[in-house]
């Protein structure tokens, strides 16, 4: 259940940063190529923010899209940039990011030699913290 080590990790990030103040919204992306249960993924949240101080509601979660970049041309592109992908190789890439070198080549040189520099992974992109009152 990897929904829950990355609440986990999540919560705890969020905790550190906080630092005892009120935490108002937290802004996660959810990697296109990462498959996480949203709903386990909320559950999981919750229940490790329980007893922390802070309010599980604050998150919100997009999706960030996966980009690529080819190591032969130096060109970067994204799912959307690949001509004729299938829906079934397109869920097979989700599934499995690993797969991406099977299915996937740079539609500038055509080589299957490519990062995946974006879309794997949960990341938090901002925290809101309550401005300290003044004294
Ligand atoms: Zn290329």
């Amino acid at each position: 259940m990897h929904e829950w080590a990355l609440a986990e990790a999540t919560v705890e990030t969020v905790r550190r940063e906080a630092a005892g103040r009120r935490v108002v919204s937290v802004q996660l992306a959810f990697g296109e190529l990462q498959q996480v249960d949203r709903d386990i993924f909320a559950a999981a949240v919750a229940e490790c923010a329980a007893g922390t101080g802070i309010d599980a509601s604050v998150f919100r979660v997009e999706e960030e899209p996966a980009r690529f970049a080819c190591r032969v041309c130096d060109r970067p592109w994204s799912l959307a940039d690949v001509p004729g992908l299938t829906e079934d190789e397109r869920e097979a890439v989700h599934l499995l990011p690993e797969a991406a070198h099977a299915y996937l080549r740079c539609p500038g040189c055509g080589s299957t030699d490519f990062d995946v520099v974006a879309g794997r992974g949960v990341t938090v992109t901002a925290i809101e913290l309550e401005t300290e009152a003044p004294r």
